[in-house]
């Protein structure tokens, strides 16, 4: 397996002195096909040179992910908790402004830490208070408080509880609307990017605004879930030939040389592995034309059934 190297950083604006986020992080949403556990993957990923994980309350990995970093910890891996950079989300049952405190305690108590890096709000949802449900009956939705809930995300990181707060899945004009009275603005938005869907405007504007993009499902969710926008590109699969790089691989370096911070999940060991080896080696102003011809299409819609028709806002 080939050497580890040190994943690059960025300093999140808005978090409290400044922290430094890895520009990539291991995933850690489910799936039903995987065989390691995520126990078992996030001590491997440690051991590996990851430094950044970015969990979920609506996941169900938090206590997994807690005692990974406790072994990791027991185990000499790394010196101390603040060497991780630890994300969670809080689910769209406890977007109630009252709720929020308590949500993210809650997801500390089972992540057996002290303080989140970043806590994020997972959708711009609210539904009635209750248990995970995916996905999201329409009928449960009721009004998302925006100002409500983001004024206590701020009282979050007033508390300590977490160095940074963020949002996931925003679009420009929501984002709008939360920098509008926000007082901490967000640090992170973690929006679906890949280069099926590269969200130039987002970008930009998250850009202009000093908030950090993260992208999610940078492979449009690997191969083992069938054919894919990007996985089973004839033009990705010619590059990564030309590279003698893979077609992941590709797909990484581009979004770090688009200065965009992501999270991919792999549980296996030399995928893992292979998804760190890209920051010595650089793409061409040729493959950024051939880049440029990749069909674009979102691959996730939203966490709705059905879908709703204004959650992107037409962008
Ligand atoms: P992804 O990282 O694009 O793809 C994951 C899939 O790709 C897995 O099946 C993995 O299988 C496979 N894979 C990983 N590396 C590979 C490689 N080098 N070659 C071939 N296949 C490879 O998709 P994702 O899990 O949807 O997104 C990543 C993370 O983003 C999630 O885990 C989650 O933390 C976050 N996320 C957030 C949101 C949100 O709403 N905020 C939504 C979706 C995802 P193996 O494990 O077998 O390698």
């Amino acid at each position: 397996m080939a050497a580890t190297p040190t994943v690059p950083e960025v300093v999140l604006p808005s978090s409290t002195g400044q922290r430094k986020m890895p520009v990539m992080g291991l995933g850690t949403a489910p799936e039903a096909t995987c065989k390691v556990t995520t126990k078992d993957a996030v001590l491997e990923a440690i051991k590996q040179g990851y430094r950044h994980f970015d969990a979920a309350a609506a996941y169900g990995v938090e206590k997994s992910v807690g005692e990974a970093i406790a072994e990791a910890l027991k185990l000499g891996l790394i010196s101390s908790r603040d060497e991780l950079f630890v994300t969670s989300k809080l689910w769209v049952t406890d977007n109630h402004p009252e709720l929020i405190v308590p949500a993210l305690q809650k997801s500390l108590r089972t992540l057996q830490l002290e303080n989140l890096d970043l806590i994020l709000i997972h959708w711009p949802i609210t539904t009635k208070p209750g248990e995970v449900k995916y996905p999201i009956e329409v009928s449960e939705i009721v009004e998302f408080d925006m100002k409500g809930v983001w004024t206590s995300l701020e009282e979050c990181q007033k508390l300590g509880l977490t160095k940074a707060i963020g949002a996931s899945n925003f679009s420009i004009k929501k984002l709008e609307k939360l920098l509008s009275f926000a007082t901490i603005p967000p640090a992170v938005n973690q929006v679906e990017v890949n280069l099926g869907w590269q969200q130039e405007k987002l970008r930009a504007f998250c850009k202009e605004k000093g908030i950090v993009v993260t992208a999610f499902s940078p492979l449009r969710k690997g191969a083992s879930r069938g054919a894919n926008l990007v996985m089973d590109n004839d033009i990705l699969k010619e590059l990564a030939d030309a590279h003698g790089k893979t077609i992941a691989q590709i797909c990484l370096r581009w979004l770090y040389e688009q200065g965009l911070t992501f999270v991919v999940k792999s549980y296996d060991k030399e995928r893992m592995n292979q998804n760190l080896q890209i920051f010595d080696w650089s793409l061409t102003e040729d493959d950024y034309k051939k880049i440029s011809e990749i069909h674009q299409e979102r691959l996730i819609k939203g966490p709705t059934k059905p879908f709703l028709d204004d959650l992107w806002d037409e962008e």
